[in-house]
């Protein structure tokens, strides 16, 4: 792997890009990169958001670093390389590795698996009894070590189909019925290098939730 020298960028300051001493720059991890610009001599980063709440008002400002490069090659592909990083950790921002509200691709996609102690908070949640919630949610099958019992229901028998707690806000858009009571397998499924992500789906725009999940057919599947 290749190692960039970010010593050398300490070398120049942020107002006019000539050499100091390292102790006056701002030295503060670049963090919560929002915006790169680059024109034919600067590198302007805007980063880290800080919002003072006032009584009826939210001021925010971001931080900027400039920095007046030269043209050295290798510094002009040190740059390039430090902008390369930024962008890619840019992508892994808490904000950017949130599911976009209303994506449950993976709520189709899978089917999670549950122990018995997700059963047992499925029900509470329910106010079913566990067996209830047993005959009517999951598909039993027991794991070679005992720890799972079975998987969650999809609306269907198909198990591409739609998971049997998810519910609709509005076309296209989904939320858990059963989110505080999910199993563990829905808790720790991660967006992180999701490729099933519903690219159509901005991050910016919250949803609306309706109301949870209601056991409707309690008594159907009773055996
Ligand atoms: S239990 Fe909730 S989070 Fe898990 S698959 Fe079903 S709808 Fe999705
Ligand atoms: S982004 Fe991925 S993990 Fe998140 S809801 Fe969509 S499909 Fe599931």
């Amino acid at each position: 792997m290749e190692t960039i020298d970010l010593i050398a960028l300490r070398n120049f300051t942020r107002e006019t890009g000539q050499p100091t001493h390292p102790e006056l720059l701002d030295a503060r991890p670049i963090e919560r990169v929002k915006k790169i610009e680059i024109d034919e001599e600067h590198i302007t980063v805007t980063y880290n958001q800080d919002i003072t709440r006032y009584y009826n008002a939210n001021e925010i400002v971001q931080r900027e670093w400039e920095y007046k490069y030269n043209d050295d090659p290798e510094m002009v592909a040190a740059i390039a390389r430090v902008i390369e990083l930024s962008r890619r950790h840019h992508k892994d921002m808490p904000e950017n590795v949130a599911c976009p509200p209303g994506c449950a691709e993976c709520c189709s996609g899978y089917e999670p698996f549950v122990s018995r102690d997700d059963v047992r908070r499925i029900a509470a949640h329910l106010k079913m009894t566990p067996r209830e919630v047993m005959d009517e949610y999951i598909v039993k099958r027991k794991s070679a070590d005992g720890y799972h019992v079975g998987w969650v229901r999809k609306v269907t028998d198909d198990v591409t189909d739609q998971c049997v707690f998810l519910q609709e806000a509005r076309p296209g858009r989904y939320y858990c019925g059963i989110y505080e009571a999910r199993p563990g397998d829905c808790r720790e499924f991660t967006p992180i290098g999701c490729a099933d992500v519903n690219e159509s789906i901005r991050h910016d725009r919250p949803i609306k939730i309706g109301a949870p999940f209601q056991p409707k057919h309690r008594k159907q599947r009773k055996r």
